[in-house]
């Protein structure tokens, strides 16, 4: 259990917010849970309360301020807009006690574009987090005016639920395991649709190289073909370099539906 953190607020229990929270609950933090979709949270929260496994008291409040004013920690995982988060973190400033930190669940943006909204700009933080489940780690990133002591407090709380903590020193799009998986993610795509070699060559040798149980195209499929290629295209506008564009047969896989695992069909067959 991490000292200065005791009540942790979540706000958007969508797909990650709920992954979160159920990590949370393992050890014995308060947690508070905040989502527009009403009957969602309702439902997630009952399911939360009734597991044995939760240690911690947990309420779901219908108005946020209710859910973030006594928190000491409040992690937002709201859609990936930036409009959205930049109202969210504003509401939040204004509601939370002085000393709690607001940190941001993004894939992408960096909190250091969502700092001029708050007057706490050296108590913000991106903590983001990946599949809890298969994949227990989480970038640790710093807005402009971030203090060590925040910093501290977040990578020891991320290590009190038993996530690995991947420090970022500078700001950078994709964190650091993002990035890394783009590049092999990016290479591979390239020969395939280049030509150079079938994409079940590829997943050969990854697995025979890492020793893992799938390759990166088996893991796309896995991911949606459709979400591959908006991070790419993300990718893409962030740098503005035609060479991260990417290929136009993942475009082509995408528009006529196969989407990997979930459509039954991406680049292998289910
Ligand atoms: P999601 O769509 O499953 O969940 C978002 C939730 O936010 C929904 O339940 C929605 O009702 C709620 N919401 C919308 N507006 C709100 C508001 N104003 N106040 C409170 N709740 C609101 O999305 P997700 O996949 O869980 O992604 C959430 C965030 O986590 C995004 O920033 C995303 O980049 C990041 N993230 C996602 C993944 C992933 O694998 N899905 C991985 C890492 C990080």
């Amino acid at each position: 259990m991490s000292e200065d953190i005791k009540i942790v607020s979540i706000v958007g229990t969508g797909y990650l917010g709920k992954q979160i929270a159920e990590k949370v609950s393992l050890k014995e933090y308060t947690i508070r849970l905040y989502d527009t979709n009403i009957e969602d949270l309702a439902n997630f929260s009952r399911k939360l309360k009734r597991r044995k496994k939760t240690l911690g008291e947990v309420t779901s409040h219908e108005t946020i301020v209710d859910a973030v004013k006594d928190a000491d920690l409040i992690i937002e995982a709201i859609p990936e807009v930036l409009e959205l988060k930049l109202e969210i973190f504003k509401v939040i400033d204004g509601a939370a006690q002085p000393n709690a930190i607001i940190a941001t669940n993004s894939s992408s943006i960096p909190v250091s574009k969502l700092e001029n909204v708050v007057k706490r700009k050296d108590k913000v933080l991106n903590i983001h987090f990946y599949n809890v489940y298969t994949m227990p780690m989480a970038d640790i990133m710093r807005g402009t005016k971030t203090s060590d002591e925040t910093f501290a407090k977040g990578k020891k709380w991320v290590e009190s639920i038993d996530i690995t903590p991947l420090i970022v020193k500078k700001e950078c799009y994709g964190f650091v395991f993002n990035r890394v998986w783009r590049s092999v993610k990016k290479e591979c795509l390239k020969i395939w649709a280049g030509g150079y070699a079938d994409l079940e060559e590829v997943d050969k040798a990854w697995k025979i190289f890492t020793g893992m149980g799938i390759g990166p195209f088996q893991f796309m499929d896995q991911i949606g073909l459709d979400v591959i290629y908006d991070i790419e295209m993300s990718y893409y506008k962030n740098s503005g370099l035609e060479d991260d564009i990417p290929p136009q047969a993942l475009k082509d896989l995408v528009d006529s539906g196969n989407l990997g695992q979930k459509t039954k069909k991406g680049f292998y067959t289910y």
